[in-house]
């Protein structure tokens, strides 16, 4: 049986990260994915993932995705490819809104820049936006837009150039904690690990059962499309990134990116799924395509031209929204990094840095205690 270090159960956007991090520091590290990533299977696919640093779900975000875009810079210069596209992101919702409000906040306590505009000023500014008058908006001017794919496969290649090992088509079947050590089963073959990340997104749940442990993560469908958009108005040299928080559901999208059409999402609902029985096909519900169209219809309606293409992936939520990324609480050995609830791709960077340091020297510099796993099994 091969020994590692480190084994990482899931190299997508948390666990390549990782692998990168710690082969860097010289750790045997064995990553081990279902798939080929980056690939289509899991959360992320699509192209594109915004990074907003001013923190509408808390602002104790804030240190974590400052650091995370340090490292997104530090990679996006190691690789030699674009990773990040500073197309500023506008938040917009009522005023009453409690999300907007705890964005200003954690703007005002991390001193980050930020324009408060009214409906009227953004209708000006951006003619491609139609917002309500008893709404108002947030234009972060040094956050944007990451391209997700390229920045896994960026690690990836870094990863490998640092000596990790990547065994790819390989699905992890089950995980068997063995004296300070875990065993990994996969059906080619047995390795064991002094530690053991796991990170393999929507398939968590299964392979957490194998450790005895049921945490409340839910698998949830999803689905991006991209519409044909008047690109004097909505191209990524003029237009934002952006998240409406409407009364009951809340959008984001992305500009048009190389006159690919603007990309848009419903953020909230979706139905809970189990990730190997998945309804791949976009379309296959009226509500993919129908939810959004009527979204740019009211507040975008020059950007509400013929689908282009759709995708569909997976959020894996949490009961509060927040993230997992603790140690087992019976076996040490083994870091979690798991329910990243539909907001997890901009910190992925940091989660890695995090990750390795929690496998390397038991704890981590970040502060990490708002995803404790024991929040779920006490
Ligand atoms: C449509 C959509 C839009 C989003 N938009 C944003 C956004 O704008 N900003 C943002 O910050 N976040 C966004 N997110 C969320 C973000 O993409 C996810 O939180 C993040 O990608 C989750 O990372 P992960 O590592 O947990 O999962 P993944 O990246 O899916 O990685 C899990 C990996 O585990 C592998 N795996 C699964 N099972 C096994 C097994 N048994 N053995 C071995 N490997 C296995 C999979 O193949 C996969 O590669 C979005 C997500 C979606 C779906």
């Amino acid at each position: 049986m091969e020994h590692y270090d480190v084994i990482i159960a899931g190299a997508g956007s948390m666990g390549m990260a990782a692998g990168y991090y710690l082969a860097k520091q010289g750790v045997r590290t064995l990553m081990l994915d279902a798939w080929d990533p980056p690939h289509t299977m899991g959360s992320h696919h699509g192209d594109t993932r915004i990074i907003r640093h001013a923190y509408g779900e808390g602002k104790q975000y804030v240190p974590l995705v400052l650091r995370a875009q340090e490292l997104w810079l530090e990679l996006q210069k190691a690789a030699g490819t674009k990773l990040f596209e500073q197309t500023g992101v506008l938040s917009a919702g009522p005023t009453d809104c409690p999300f907007l409000q705890e964005l200003r906040e954690s703007a005002r306590a991390y001193s980050l820049p930020l324009e408060v505009l009214q409906a009227a000023e953004v209708n000006k500014r951006w003619p491609g936006i139609l917002l309500p008058d008893d709404y108002y908006a947030c234009l972060e001017p040094s956050s944007g837009v990451l391209y997700a794919e390229a920045c896994i496969t960026s690690y990836r290649e870094q990863a490998l150039a640092a000596g990790a090992r990547l065994l790819t088509n390989t699905p992890v079947t089950s995980l068997s904690p063995d004296g300070a050590g875990v065993i990994v089963h996969t059906a080619s073959g047995t390795y064991r690990g002094e530690r053991l990340l796991l990170s393999a997104g929507a398939w968590n749940p299964a392979l957490l059962a194998s450790l005895g442990l049921k945490l409340p993560l839910v698998p949830t469908r999803k689905t991006v499309a991209w519409f044909g958009a008047d690109e004097e108005l909505y191209s990524a040299d003029r237009f934002p990134a952006f998240i409406f928080n409407l009364e009951e559901s809340m959008y984001y999208g992305f500009p048009s990116i190389d006159q690919a059409g603007v990309k848009i999402g419903r953020h909230d609902g979706g139905i809970e799924i189990d990730p190997d029985q998945l309804e791949r096909t976009f379309g296959a519900f009226l509500s993919d395509e129908g939810d959004v169209r009527a979204f740019l219809e009211t507040y975008m309606p020059q950007a509400a031209g013929p689908l282009r293409q759709g995708r569909v992936c997976i959020y894996t939520m949490t009961p509060d929204e927040h993230f997992i990324i603790d140690r087992h609480p019976d076996y040490p050995q083994i870091v979690i990094a798991a329910g990243f609830s539909g907001h997890g791709f901009k910190f992925a960077s940091a989660v890695g840095e995090a990750a390795s340091e929690l496998l390397t020297r038991g704890s981590s510099t970040y502060d990490l205690s708002m995803f404790s796993l024991r929040r779920f099994c006490d």
